[in-house]
């Protein structure tokens, strides 16, 4: 059975708060949030996402068994280019700085050409 980390009492596996001292518990398989297990002797961090980018500070980490956060680093899909919902083209995420830089452009040179 889990342990608080504040307290260090003997917690449900499901328990989203401390009974004994009211810590919320975020690690632990909450109801509808799936609890990652290892199997056999490997673990889990092995082939995770943010072991592999080195963005997780969980105190298991490298040897996590079990793992609410666990994101398997070959599942990770690709998102597909942004499509425009009325044209269809395909955006790349900078299009707006570059029509403000445009017109920016065109606004200087009608200004000096109003000079
Ligand atoms: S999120 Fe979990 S499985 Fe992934 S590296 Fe951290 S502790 Fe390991
Ligand atoms: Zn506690």
């Amino acid at each position: 059975m889990p342990t608080c980390p504040t307290c260090h009492q003997s917690v449900d596996s499901q328990a989203i708060v401390c009974p004994f001292c009211r810590t919320p518990l975020k690690a632990h398989g909450h109801p509808g949030i799936p609890l990652y297990r290892a199997e056999g002797k490997a673990y889990l961090c092995q082939s995770c996402t943010y072991e592999a980018d080195n963005t997780c500070n969980y105190p298991q980490r490298p040897y996590a068994k079990e793992c609410t956060l666990y994101q398997d680093v070959n599942a990770v899909a690709v998102a597909p280019p942004r499509r425009h919902r009325s044209t269809g083209l395909r955006f790349k995420g900078n299009e707006g700085w570059w029509i403000l830089a445009g017109l920016g452009t065109v606004s200087l040179l009608i200004a000096f050409s109003n000079r």
